[in-house]
């Protein structure tokens, strides 16, 4: 098998994280990290098809690999993950100089995929189920950084939301077992990981699947966040429809559970909502909103926005700037709406509204939520807060970045003797932005714990 690898990845946290295992079977196949693309013997894109672009993007950057292909014979081309899953063949046919295809459930058999595609050419396997002797969950991960760590508690999604495509490639949700998820918990603790980020696509109906008894995510957050080591607990994402008292109880009462919640919203309008099949109103989310925020004293909180979904009014469209407002978000991610294959909203294809509306009201909501973002971090301008320091900003490299514990992205000089990556500090916020909040050093808390680097891979 040839001996260097690249993983690109495209999409959500839980694809990077897939990413990570399968950087992990690699390596145990003796292969290394490449230093890049041209460094690579092979390629490895795990997709994303959330959205139409996601899909063009990969098509794109496949058919620019097309010249490379041709120039390195011995190249091999794996593509994997949510687009493979949903086009299978097809993407060999739009790009032929790729030589494996492989699904969301079948990550364990990458390895057999490559040998066998070197003997009998290019190849597709996409199965509809997890794959029973060798679920991807149980795959160990070439991690990215030594100091925090994706724990992945439960995949696929039980909920059927008109707009997304994520129920049909990534199947019903499945939870790992608590025992399981605590003892890699204690893994990563014992080798310096002081942050850990639990994720699943609904993580609020965790363990649905494994018993009546409920609600068993507040459980595994108290469990996670008594493991000796681990400083930070973050989860995402929680459904606004599922989000219970008992785990509002637990990140209250669990000191490692950051002040961070993502509660993806989607639109503030009841009709619109109940045409995405959503499961709530705009006045029971504000009101969990309003219980958690209750609940967890400086919760910052974060959101999911869609605009131009089939049938959006003006109206529905105010009634999402308004919540928005009342809301008052640290942060949203806004999307304009995307059909995808399958779903009930592609089929809403009478009540799409025009580009040039969208746009327009795309534009209006970023004000807002800009807005909103800016308000909520001028609010912290001469606190002190605890940041684990990230190593160099990407815009400034003179600059340190480091996330504070509501996840706000910090930016600071370094002390005279540097801080390492993995390091908490303590810094005194002097000025805000929609996006950062720069910072000045006071002091080190803690030095890092890992004591050796995990092979950071290159993507
Ligand atoms: S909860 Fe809805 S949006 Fe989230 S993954 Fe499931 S179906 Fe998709």
């Amino acid at each position: 098998m040839p001996s260097r690898f690249v993983v690109r990845t495209f999409g959500c946290q839980m694809n990077e994280h897939d990413s990570e295992r399968l950087a992990g079977l690699l390596a145990a196949e003796g292969m290394e990290p490449a230093d890049g693309v041209d460094d690579a013997d092979v390629l490895v894109f795990n997709t994303c098809c959330i959205r139409e672009n996601a899909d063009n993007r990969l098509y794109g950057e496949l058919g620019r690999l097309k010249e490379l292909a041709d120039r390195k014979p011995g190249l091999t081309i794996a593509v994997g993950g949510c687009l493979a899953q949903k086009d299978g063949a097809r993407i060999l046919e739009r790009a032929p100089h790729v030589d494996v295809v492989f699904g969301t459930h079948n990550l364990a058999r990458v390895p057999e995929l490559l040998r066998r595609s070197a003997v009998e050419g290019p190849l597709t396997e996409v199965l509809d189920q997890p794959d029973p002797d060798a679920p991807p969950l149980h795959l160990t991960a070439l991690r990215d950084l030594p100091y925090a760590a994706w724990v992945t508690i439960q995949t696929g999604c039980d909920n059927s939301c008109a707009f997304c495509i994520v129920p049909s490639v990534r199947g019903p949700e499945v939870s790992r077992h608590p025992e399981e998820v605590v003892a890699e918990v204690e893994g990563l603790a014992a080798r310096g990981v002081v942050e850990v980020t639990l994720l699943g696509q609904n993580v609020n109906s965790y363990g649905r699947d494994l018993t009546q008894r409920s609600p068993l995510f507040a459980e595994l957050l108290r469990r996670v966040g008594a493991v000796e080591g681990i400083d930070r607990v973050r989860f995402t994402s929680p459904h606004p429809k599922d989000l219970r008292p008992e785990t509002m109880a637990a990140m209250a009462e669990t000191p490692a559970v950051c002040e961070q919640l993502h509660l993806p919203l989607q639109s503030g309008s009841d009709q619109v909502l109940r045409l995405m099949r959503r499961g709530y109103t705009a006045e029971r989310y504000l009101g969990r909103l309003a219980a958690v925020r209750a609940a967890v004293p400086d919760l910052a909180v974060t959101t999911d926005l869609i605009v131009g979904f089939p049938g959006e009014t003006e109206d529905d469209f105010e009634a999402t700037l308004e919540v928005v407002a009342e809301a008052a978000y640290d942060s949203a991610y806004t999307f304009v709406f995307s059909p995808r294959p399958g779903t009930r909203a592609a089929a809403m294809v009478e009540a799409f509204v025009p580009p040039e509306v969208v746009g327009e009201r795309f534009q209006r909501l970023r004000s807002v939520v800009e807005r909103s973002a800016l308000s909520r971090h001028e609010t912290r301008v001469g606190r002190h807060e605890t940041v684990l320091v990230e190593g160099p900003s990407r815009k400034d490299p003179t600059m340190l970045s480091g996330r504070t514990r509501q996840g706000k992205l910090a930016h600071f000089a370094p002390p005279d003797d540097n801080a390492a990556a993995g390091s908490l500090a303590e810094v005194v916020v002097i000025g805000a932005a929609p996006h950062h909040l720069r910072a000045d050093w006071v002091t080190l808390v803690a030095p890092p714990r890992h004591r050796r680097r995990i092979p950071v891979q290159v993507r």
